[in-house]
């Protein structure tokens, strides 16, 4: 590798991006970080900080047809494409719904398993390092449904779950008053797994790291990448602005990240899922750990600055302006989740989760493309898949992690 000449280039300031930079820093590798808006302003910003390792089954499980078939089409369900966006939309649902086979989803979850193994860990190792430590915390996660018929339904996937050394615990109704006195008693059963962590700032968070970055030396430029094309010695980056050189370019441009990939040859079928969230600066009861109502599918989040209520997946690209009612909607399962919580004027948010069909980010070295890596698509869980995606970056940049390792995430798989 040259690191004498240029610096490798990352392009996109999210979580993952900056994860990235600080761990190929820290291997020894001159850095700069490309992007156009204050680091972790975008996706990072908003979500649920939930460090979710034991999350290794894809969203699209067998039976997802039957299943989302009915929500896709109510504009108040947890998962919604709006009409215009159908034709846009339907490709990447076929490929959603074909990756729902039994095996596919056995070797996705191992793929997942093997991304995350540790991930808490090393955020704790991460938070410590640039001077937060209290800002990761190991909590364990509380999925709470109605009854049994309710988490029967979702029986697949926790036995998945199990299956790939997750620790998973079945609760009862008098279980989850005990560890959740908050939550309604309409909720009689539950699983717990008490392995899992959340960031308790997913903001204050990403801006550490990069500000913890900044410090050791990788250099922050504000630019919106236009193109990348190969030069002699390396790769030529443009910006709006001006054209960066680059030893080796880190594509991490999240939501954001195909379109740069496209001219190259590359085609990638990534979405954007719009999710959204309420954030109560001063609620006015407490929860001890993130918890999901899955029949809602709503995720509640105590956090340094308040409580977080997050969730829903719409359809609808980039552009199309957020839509008020899909967070009101998390704000009524929330008050039914937790009957006494006095909705007092939350601020809303709108994020774009990066998602390929098959749950899995893209990530690691570009075949075709020597010089190139992919880091984005990282879905609902990158703020998990962050700081290994980082680490395993900076070990296969330095020559400590054997390429093959990337094969389940490579972007030639599609
Ligand atoms: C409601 C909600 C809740 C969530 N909860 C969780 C959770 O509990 N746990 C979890 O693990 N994950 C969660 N997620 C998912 C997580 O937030 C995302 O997977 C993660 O933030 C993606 O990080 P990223 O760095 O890939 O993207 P981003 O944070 O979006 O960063 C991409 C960056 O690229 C920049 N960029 C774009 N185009 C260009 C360009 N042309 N040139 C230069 N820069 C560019 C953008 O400005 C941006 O800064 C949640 C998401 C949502 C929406």
């Amino acid at each position: 590798m040259n690191t004498a000449t240029h610096p490798i280039t990352i392009i996109g300031a999210g979580i993952v991006g900056l994860c990235v930079a600080y761990s190929l820093r820290k291997e020894g590798f001159a850095v700069q970080v490309i992007d156009p808006e204050d680091p972790g302003s975008q996706c990072s910003f908003g979500n649920a900080g939930a460090i979710s390792t034991g999350s290794v089954a894809p969203l699209a499980m067998p039976g997802v047809l039957k299943n989302a078939a009915k929500m896709l089409l109510e504009a108040d369900s947890p998962l919604y494409v709006p009409p215009h966006y159908w034709l846009r939309a339907a490709p990447w649902l076929q490929r959603f719904v074909a990756s729902a086979t039994p095996q596919r989803v056995e070797e996705i979850a191992s793929a997942l398993t093997d991304l995350f193994a540790g991930a808490l860990d090393n955020h704790r190792a991460l938070a410590r390092e640039i001077g937060c430590p209290q800002r990761v915390v190991q909590t364990g996660q509380l999925h709470l449904y109605r009854n049994a018929a309710a988490l029967e339904k979702d029986a697949g996937s926790w036995r998945l779950r199990e299956r790939h050394g997750v620790r998973c615990e079945r609760l009862d109704a008098a279980a989850i008053r005990a560890l959740e006195p908050a939550v309604s008693s309409d909720y009689t059963v539950a699983m717990f797994m008490p392995e899992q962590g959340a960031v308790t700032h997913p903001f204050a968070y990403a801006q550490a790291i990069a500000e913890a970055a900044r410090q050791r030396g990788v250099v922050f430029v504000r630019d919106r990448v236009q193109g990348l094309s190969r030069e002699a010695g390396g790769w030529r980056v443009q910006g709006a602005q001006r054209g960066y050189q680059a030893s080796q370019v880190v594509l991490a441009a999240g939501a954001w990240s195909a379109p740069l990939l496209r001219p190259l040859g590359l085609r990638v079928p990534l979405e954007s899922q719009r999710g959204y969230h309420l954030h109560l600066s001063s609620p006015n009861l407490s929860i001890g750990r993130p918890i999901v109502f899955a029949d809602r599918k709503v995720f509640a989040a105590p956090m340094e600055h308040g409580l977080r209520i997050s969730g829903t997946v719409e359809f609808g690209g980039l552009k199309m302006p957020p839509t008020p009612r899909r967070a009101a909607a998390l704000g009524d399962a929330a008050v039914k989740g937790l009957p006494g919580l006095e909705l007092d004027a939350p601020s809303m948010w709108m994020g774009h989760r990066p998602c390929l069909p098959d749950s899995l980010p893209v990530l690691g070295p570009v075949r075709t493309h020597p010089g190139l890596w992919c880091a984005f698509g990282h879905g609902h869980l990158g703020v998990t898949g962050s700081v290994n995606t980082g680490r395993w970056i900076a070990d296969a940049a330095a020559g400590r992690m054997a390429s093959e390792r990337f094969a389940p995430f490579a972007v030639e798989r599609f």
